[in-house]
């Protein structure tokens, strides 16, 4: 007899159960920045990656007001009209931030990593990828069909051995810059000289860097002094600190035009909305002018290290808003997550398969938006607890 899905589905449902890695949506309300309402009740938003504070920034809720009249929709593909002159201002404008040759808008990041993976990679390429990259970047290389090879966390030697091992194939080591879950930095400026000795190209995802880290927040890649020459395929995305959604890739006009012909979620997909990529060029100008909503970011996140570090509480090496609290268990994760929740702090847990088996952790995340009573507040309900 054919097996059935539903059997199958509540199978699955009842082992996430016993594991504690069921997961559930919860409706969030409109509210202020650095805050997020749940069940009509306001809390202090550890959990958002809205770093600058600008998702609901009262110059941006106006750009998209007056965005307004370009209408909801892009109405088709970029191809086939839907290339609006909004996108390519916007494009423009962030070349010239993050001092690349060019730019090219996609509908999201994921989308962005697997079409960009997919047009760079077929099977008799190597694909190197830092075992703790995000899933876009892993599906992306599956998807293409390429050979892919994880190295060691941050380990640029073990990069190193795989690369070397097939020096005969085409190859792209790929990596985030801002580790999502972990926060910490890759070693940029060792995987971009592997990638110049091995002859590889050098794929960097900036979701967390740009807009955080390097001058002007030009991103992490910026701040090692690695530009298009170093990191051919750059990759950021407009839905963290830029506050809005959607993502880039930056690289030569020969890269570009590379996607445009053959990224099948370039191709095969609607525009962003006209009128948002309107509002984010306004995103873009305040987040390359924060300077001081990221001296502000430096302070909450030096502010929350020191009071951690000092209750003895285990935290990640990281220097970026991303703060792991790192727990172990899944139900102990959630549990304190629970408990810092009824004290007014929302700091989502993150359990496995989003972070390796027994590494579950509170990502706590920090923000302009956050004033240094809200970490306080945090670190008075993380000592209450370890108290209690
Ligand atoms: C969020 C994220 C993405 C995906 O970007 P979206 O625009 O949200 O699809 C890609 N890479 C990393 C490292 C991310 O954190």
């Amino acid at each position: 007899m054919r097996p059935d899905f539903a059997a199958a589905l509540v199978d699955r449902q009842s082992r996430r159960q016993q594991q504690a890695l069921q997961r559930q949506l919860q409706v969030a309300a409109a509210a202020r920045p650095g805050r997020i309402v749940l069940d009509g009740r306001e809390l202090i938003d550890f959990g958002s990656n809205d770093y600058l504070g600008l998702a609901r920034h009262p110059r941006l809720i106006e750009a998209l007001r007056s965005a307004a009249e370009l209408g909801l929709g892009a109405r088709a593909s970029h191809l086939l009209g839907g290339h609006h002159s909004a996108h390519a201002a916007l494009e423009a404008e962030i070349a010239a931030w993050i001092g690349y040759p060019r730019v090219l808008l996609f509908g999201s990041g994921y989308a962005a990593a697997l079409g960009t993976l997919t047009a760079l990679l077929g099977r008799h390429e190597l694909c190197v990828q830092d075992r703790l990259n995000h899933a876009c970047l892993l599906d992306g290389a599956r998807l293409a069909g390429a050979e892919l090879r994880r190295y060691a966390h941050a380990d640029a030697a073990a990069a190193a051995a795989v690369l070397a091992v097939a020096p005969e194939r085409r190859a792209l080591l790929v990596s985030d810059s801002v580790f999502s879950m972990d926060g910490d930095v890759a070693p940029l400026a060792e995987l971009a000289a592997l990638a110049n000795r091995e002859r590889a190209w050098l794929m960097v995802d900036e979701a967390h860097g740009w807009g955080v880290l390097g001058p002007h927040g030009r991103g992490a890649c910026a701040a090692a002094g690695l530009g298009v020459a170093q990191v051919p395929v750059w990759m950021g995305t407009l839905g963290k600190a830029l506050g809005g959604y959607g993502a880039v890739i930056a690289g030569s006009e020969l890269l570009i035009d590379t996607l445009i012909n053959s990224a099948r979620s370039y191709i095969y997909t609607t525009a962003l909305p006209p009128a948002l990529a309107q509002a984010m060029r306004v995103a873009v100008q305040l987040a390359r002018e924060a300077e001081a909503e990221r001296a502000a970011l430096a302070q909450r996140i030096a502010e929350l290290r020191a009071a951690l570090a000092a209750g003895g509480w285990h935290l990640a090496p990281s220097d970026t808003p991303i703060q792991p609290l790192l727990v172990g268990d899944s139900a102990a994760a959630l549990a304190l997550a629970a408990a810092l929740r009824a004290q007014g702090c929302y700091c989502p847990a993150v359990r496995p398969p989003t972070v390796p088996p027994g590494q579950a952790r509170l990502r706590i995340s920090l923000s302009a938006a956050h004033s240094a009573d809200d970490v306080a507040q945090l670190v008075a309900a993380l000592r209450g607890l370890q108290n209690g």
